[in-house]
């Protein structure tokens, strides 16, 4: 059942994953995970899980759907323990199946391993092959498990898992933040690049907390230590936390959208709040995109803090005239013809006094796909406003990422495809206008050297392997071939 999927995302399917770990003896953990994964829900809302330690084994929980859907009182109560880890998932590589889902667990002759991944491995499909020479019995289809049975395999012969961990980090390529569970440790590592956030916290004076961010610290009262530096190994046990550097970087890549998109706005991620980049944006936006008009709204409500910013520098009002239904699921049925027909909007519906007769800049944050911004663009005319400039915060997304967001085909990019009038006349407005890659640093105050900005610039700073294909799906049509994967899966986001 593919049908019905997505067509209503407001977002253009721009997800990565969110990953959760606490060291805490004594607290609730499976709770606080709980809560934990429900601040990271942006960040995937295909399947969540949860891993629990009670210092002997490991339990693990994970189903499809929302946090608040899967996990009710008798589902925490009997994930007991002291240290758990978890995962909302986005899928970015491997299907949207339950045997993708998060974590994932493996055993080794000292117990098993809980891994919880936001990321994607440029050299997975190279590794799963080597895994699967070497006689091991792969069940998902996912770069995950990949590097969970790595670690799992490698093991016994290091000496535990700590050591394992650090010996497989140096052969994993590409971007991995990761929450890892034993029997009597949490684990968080970062790829040597850091292109995806993972920080740590403490709670209580004593537990020890790692979140992709920081918002999930404080939805449990802990309080931000610091990041996972890139190349990192943390482990939290009974005898605190300690550090390992173990890959050193030739340079560091957070991804830029983490600060235009992904992230909540209100995260600190590395040295900027997401909230307070997204207004720098818009700022540098209304001084490089002036627009003739009489009001600037957000679209809501990625938009909102650009918005804002843009609402400051050009001393134009800043006015709501987009209403969001925040209520709609992912998977949602479509209205039918008729009821398309008769202007059913179900995420977004014009405030036509606010917009009636008025020439409008609509700030949103990107475009990718460009089929939502034509929608949107037509709704605000509809609505009465005599024009509508379109202003994004971010340059033209040109090139794919592989990097774990899920545009890994540049055909279904727009600014791969079209020049920005192209765009312009494509979704709709009376002007169109983009942040240029300058705009975007000088923005944001970070220097280029600290970030991935390879979907503006084509320029990958790590590495991507010629002959591997790279899809989402890619090791899906392996296993397939081979006999080995379940054929009957569904994509979602697209
Ligand atoms: Fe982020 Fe783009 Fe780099 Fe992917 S390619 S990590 S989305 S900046």
């Amino acid at each position: 059942m593919t049908t019905h999927k997505a067509a209503l995302a407001l977002p253009e399917a721009r997800e990565a994953c969110g990953v959760f770990g606490i060291h805490g003896p004594g607290e609730d953990v499976s709770r606080l995970t709980y809560f934990g994964l429900f601040a990271l829900q942006h960040r995937g809302q295909e399947s969540a899980g949860i891993a629990v330690s009670d210092g002997r084994g490991i339990d693990v929980f994970r189903e499809m759907g929302l946090v608040s859907q899967i996990f009710d009182e008798d589902a925490l109560a009997r994930l007991r323990g002291d240290l758990a880890i978890g995962h909302t998932r986005y899928s970015t590589m491997g299907s949207t199946t339950l045997a993708n889902s998060q974590p994932m667990v493996a055993e080794w002759r000292g117990g098993k391993i809980a891994l919880a991944h936001n990321g994607n491995l440029v050299n997975a499909m190279e590794l799963r092959q080597e895994l699967e020479e070497a006689g091991e019995r792969l069940e998902a289809t996912s770069d995950s498990e990949v590097m969970l049975r790595m670690v799992a395999r490698e093991a016994g012969p290091a000496g535990g898992v700590e050591k394992a961990v650090a010996a497989c980090m140096p052969r994993w390529l590409g971007a991995y933040s990761l929450t890892i569970l034993t029997k009597d440790a949490v684990m968080a590592v970062r790829d040597p690049y850091g292109v995806r956030p993972l920080c740590i916290g403490r709670l209580n004076g004593k537990a020890h907390v790692f979140a992709s961010e920081s918002c999930a610290l404080g939805v449990i009262g802990a309080e931000f230590v610091r990041e996972v530096e890139p190349g990192e190994l943390v482990v939290a046990d009974k005898n605190g936390l300690r550090s390992h550097m173990v890959v050193n970087s030739p340079r560091h890549a957070l991804c830029v959208f983490e600060y235009i998109y992904m992230a909540r706005p209100d995260s600190q991620i590395g040295e900027r709040l997401c909230y307070e980049a997204r207004r720098g944006l818009g700022r540098q936006l209304a001084d490089d995109c002036p627009a003739e008009a009489e009001v600037v709204i957000p679209v809501p409500a990625t938009g909102w803090p650009a918005a804002i910013g843009y609402a400051e520098r050009s001393g134009l009002p800043f006015g709501e005239g987009l209403i969001r239904n925040w209520y709609v699921p992912r998977t949602f049925i479509q209205p039918d013809q008729r009821l398309r027909e008769l202007g059913v909007r179900v995420k977004l519906n014009p405030l036509k006094e606010a917009l009636k007769g008025r020439r409008v800049v609509m700030v949103d944050d990107s475009i990718v796909r460009g089929t939502t911004k034509r929608g949107i663009v037509k709704m605000i005319r509809e609505a009465g406003a005599k024009a509508v400039h379109v202003r994004i915060s971010a340059p033209p997304y040109r090139w794919p990422c592989y990097y774990g967001v899920d545009t890994s085909n540049r055909s279904e990019l727009i600014g791969a495809r079209c020049s920005v009038e192209q765009i312009r006349e494509a979704i709709g407005a009376d002007s169109l206008g983009y942040q240029t890659v300058q705009g975007l640093l000088k923005g944001l105050g970070i220097s280029r050297r600290k970030l991935c900005l390879a979907c503006f610039t084509g320029r990958y700073p790590i590495p991507i392997p010629k002959d591997v294909k790279l899809s989402k799906l890619d090791l899906e049509e392996r296993a397939w071939r081979e006999g080995k994967g379940d054929a009957e899966t569904e994509t979602a986001g697209q």
